[in-house]
């Protein structure tokens, strides 16, 4: 299966430098082998999408609410990310299961709105430091798999250990082998399963070959355009 690179720009960026970003991003995009998302704050959706038309890029939203509409201040819903042009919407990233308290019990509810929705959910897992220390990693993934995926699940899910995002570290090969093997027999055959935390140009290669890796998910590393198309080049194995 191919593998897709899909960018979190996060709460990163103004309109005029993201339209630049996804512009380059367009440019440099041609012929590559792999399924590309990039996931702009939802203010950039329609933006970045105008820039992207005609273009294999797709782009994503960073998380949906649950309910379709009503009183729900400052949500957005998986409708209208998909109205404004995206076809993804990453949710439970441990950004929000921090910030926001999200629970698995949410993400699952807002994964079920995105596929209702027409958009493919990523579905983020991972564990702390203080879990993978104590030796609970492959437990407390697998208790978030049965408690975030829906029935008739139609998605990608992301393994982001939580201590490596943003920090810099990034987990051995070893462990990402681990890890996705479990969560292959958690969730059987089909969705592809991302990598994320720290991916960079200089470790993508070596994380993306590693078996039923499906592709990463990217965070800082997707707001420079040459380290996310040098991270993407280094999934072109079809
Ligand atoms: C992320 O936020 O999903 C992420 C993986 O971030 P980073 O690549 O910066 O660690």
């Amino acid at each position: 299966m191919r593998q897709l690179i899909a960018g979190n720009w996060k709460m990163n960026g103004l309109l005029e430098a993201s339209a630049a970003l996804a512009g380059a991003l367009r440019r440099g995009a041609d012929g590559l082998d792999c399924d590309i998302v990039i996931c702009p704050p939802a203010t950039m959706l329609m933006t970045v999408a105008h820039v992207l038309v005609g273009s294999p890029v797709e782009i994503g939203g960073q998380d949906c609410h649950a309910k379709a509409s009503g009183a729900h201040t400052g949500d957005v819903s998986a409708a209208m990310l998909r109205d404004a042009g995206a076809r993804w919407v990453i949710v439970g990233h441990s950004e929000r299961r921090a910030d926001h308290g999200e629970t698995s019990a949410q993400v699952r509810a807002k994964a079920i709105a995105a596929m209702a929705a027409g958009l493919t959910p990523i579905v983020c897992v991972g564990e702390t430091e203080a879990q993978r220390v104590s030796g609970d990693a492959l437990s407390v993934v697998g208790t978030q798999l049965a408690e975030s995926l829906p029935e008739g699940f139609a998605g990608v899910v992301a393994y982001e250990p939580v201590w490596a995002i943003g920090t810099g570290k990034t987990a051995t090969e070893d462990d990402v082998r681990a890890m996705h093997a479990h969560i292959r027999t958690c969730i059987g055959a089909g969705p592809r399963i991302l990598y994320g935390g720290s991916v960079k140009a200089s470790n993508a290669a070596s994380l993306l070959a590693v078996p039923e890796v499906g592709g990463a998910l990217v965070g800082g590393a997707s707001l420079v355009v040459e380290d996310f198309l040098a991270i993407a080049k280094a999934a072109n194995r079809g």
